[in-house]
C-alpha cells in the first residue's frame, strides 16, 4: 500500500507551529492582522472566505472583513485596496477571486502593495519567485513542497512532472520543485502524448481541473503523486484529478482528496500572514 499523505495533519502542524510564532510577536508588541476583500455573494467563496477568517482567528491574527455588493466598481474596489495598502495596522490584504467579471482581476491584483500580497499572485511576488528571491509564494504550491519535505520526501534530483500551467498552480509549483532542484517538466492540454511524459515522473503533481483524468497508465510504477484537483461528483462527494483508486495501488506515495492538497493552502497563507507582519515591521 502505498504512503497517505496526510494534509490535514501537517496543515494542523503548521497551524500549531505558527499559533506560537503569533504569540510571540504578539508577546514582543507585533499584532498582525489580515484584510479580506470579497466582492459579491457567490457561495463557493463565500465558504473559502469564513474558513479563511476562522484559521485567523485559530492562529490568533485579526482579519478586517469587507463583504462588497456584486455591482462595487472596480474604481471603488481600487480605493479601498489603496486605503488598505496605506494603513500600518494592515499587514496582508486578500481579494477572494474570481471578481465579478465587471472587473479587471489583473488591475486588483497589481494594485495591491507587494509587501502585503499575502496569496503571492502580484507580478513582483511572482518575479521574485522565478528569480529565486525572497517573497510571497502562491499558497497551495507552497503547500505541495511542505506536503513532500514533511513526509519525508526528497525532490532534489527527481523527475518531477506538473501537469498544468495556471498562474495560480502550475507554473509556480514548477518554479518551487525547480528551486528544490527537482528537474522539471510541465505538461498542459498542448502536450503531445502525456502518458509518455506523465510516465517519467517520479513526483507528479496533477493540477489539470478535469475530475478523476489521471488513472494508473500515466503513473510509473513507485511514484509520487500529488492531487491538486477539487471537484464534487454525481453524488455530491469530493474527488480530484486524479482516480484516486485505479493509482494507489501502484504508487509509492499519494495525497487522497479530500484532506490532501486542500487544507495545505489555508496553512500557508496563514504561513504568508506571519511573514508579512515581519516585512511590514
Ligand atoms: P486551470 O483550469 O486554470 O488550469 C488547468 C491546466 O490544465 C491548464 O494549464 C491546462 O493547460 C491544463 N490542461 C487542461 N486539460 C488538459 C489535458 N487534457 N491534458 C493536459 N493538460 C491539460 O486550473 P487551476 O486553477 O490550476 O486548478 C487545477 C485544479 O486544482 C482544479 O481542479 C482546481 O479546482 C484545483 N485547485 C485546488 C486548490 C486547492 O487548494 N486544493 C487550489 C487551486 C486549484
Amino acid at each position: 500500500m502505498p504512503q497517505i499523505i496526510d494534509g490535514k495533519l501537517i496543515s494542523t502542524q503548521i497551524k500549531e507551529e505558527l499559533k506560537e510564532k503569533v504569540a510571540a510577536l504578539k508577546a514582543e508588541g507585533t499584532s498582525i492582522c489580515l484584510a479580506v476583500i470579497q466582492v459579491g455573494n457567490d457561495p463557493a467563496s463565500s465558504v473559502y472566505v469564513n474558513n479563511k477568517k476562522k484559521a485567523c482567528a485559530y492562529i490568533g491574527i485579526e482579519s478586517l472583513s469587507y463583504e462588497l455588493p456584486e455591482d462595487t466598481t472596480q474604481e471603488e474596489l481600487l480605493s479601498l485596496i489603496g486605503e488598505l495598502n496605506d494603513r500600518k495596522d494592515v499587514n496582508g490584504i486578500l481579494v477572494q477571486l474570481p471578481v465579478p467579471k465587471h472587473i479587471d482581476e489583473d488591475a486588483i491584483i497589481k494594485a495591491i502593495d507587494p509587501k502585503k500580497d499575502v496569496d503571492g499572485f502580484h507580478p513582483q511576488s511572482v518575479g521574485t519567485l522565478c528569480i529565486g528571491q525572497p517573497g510571497f509564494v502562491s499558497c497551495t504550491p507552497a503547500g505541495i513542497i511542505q506536503l513532500l519535505k514533511r513526509s519525508g520526501i526528497e525532490i532534489a534530483g527527481k523527475e518531477c512532472v506538473v501537469i498544468g500551467r495556471s498562474n495560480i498552480v502550475g507554473k509556480p509549483m514548477a518554479l518551487l520543485l525547480l528551486r528544490e532542484n527537482g528537474t522539471v517538466t510541465v505538461a498542459h492540454s498542448r502536450t503531445k502524448d502525456l502518458k509518455e511524459v506523465t510516465k517519467r515522473a517520479d513526483i507528479l503533481v496533477v493540477a489539470v481541473g478535469k475530475p478523476k483524468m489521471i488513472t494508473r497508465e500515466y503513473v510509473k510504477e513507485g511514484a509520487v503523486v500529488i492531487d491538486v484537483g477539487i471537484h464534487r461528483n454525481e453524488a455530491n462527494k469530493l474527488c480530484g484529478d486524479v482516480d484516486y483508486d485505479d493509482v494507489a495501488p501502484v504508487c509509492s506515495a499519494i495525497t487522497p482528496v479530500p484532506g490532501g492538497v486542500g487544507p495545505m493552502t489555508i496553512a500557508m497563507l496563514m504561513h504568508n500572514c506571519v511573514e508579512s507582519a515581519a516585512l511590514n515591521r
